[in-house]
C-alpha cells in the first residue's frame, strides 16, 4: 500500500497541473490514526475556486488506494505565500510557460516573460484562464502568459 502521505502529495494541481500540490506548498500535513486519514491543506489564497477540486481530488485518491476514511481539513493559521513552491515546482512552471511568482523576499519590479525572458511585460488582466492566475503579456514577443498570483 502506498502511503497516505505520497498518494496525497502526488495529488495535481487542478489551475496548475503541471505541480503537485506537495510543489505548490499546499500540502501541509497527513496524518493517519485509527484507520483516518487526516489531510491537512492551506489555500492559495481565499475564495480560490480549486480548493473545493483539490478536496475531492485528495480524497478521490486515498480512496483509489484503499484508505476509506478521509478528511481534508484546511489550515489557514500560516497564510500560504508563494515562498512555499518548491524549487522542483519553480521549475515545472516556468517550463510549462507560467511564470513562477517572483520570491517575496526579493524585489522585482519587472515580471519576465517565461518565453523569451523579456522584461517588457504588462498585465492585461487580474483574471486569467482561472481565478487564480493572472494574464500577462509579453511587449517583446507579443505571446501573451499566465502568472500565478502572487498575494
Ligand atoms: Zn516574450
Amino acid at each position: 500500500m502506498v502511503s497516505a502521505r505520497a498518494t496525497a502529495a502526488a495529488v495535481r494541481d487542478p489551475e496548475l497541473p503541471v505541480v503537485t500540490i506537495e510543489e505548490l506548498g499546499i500540502l501541509r500535513d497527513v496524518t493517519e490514526r485509527d484507520g483516518r486519514v487526516t489531510v491537512t491543506i492551506t489555500p492559495t489564497y481565499s475564495g480560490c475556486p480549486a480548493m473545493d477540486v483539490i478536496r475531492a481530488d485528495i480524497t478521490a485518491a486515498l480512496h483509489a488506494d484503499g484508505y476509506r476514511d478521509v478528511e481534508v481539513a484546511t489550515s489557514l493559521a500560516e497564510p500560504w505565500t508563494t515562498d512555499w513552491i518548491t524549487p522542483a515546482g519553480q521549475a515545472k512552471l516556468q517550463r510549462a510557460g507560467i511564470a513562477p511568482p517572483a520570491k517575496k523576499t526579493v524585489l522585482t519590479l519587472t515580471v519576465r516573460c517565461p518565453r523569451c525572458g523579456s522584461p517588457d511585460t504588462q498585465e492585461l488582466s487580474r483574471f486569467g484562464a482561472t481565478a487564480c492566475k493572472a494574464l500577462w503579456r509579453c511587449r517583446a514577443c507579443r505571446e501573451p502568459f499566465e502568472r500565478v498570483k502572487a498575494i
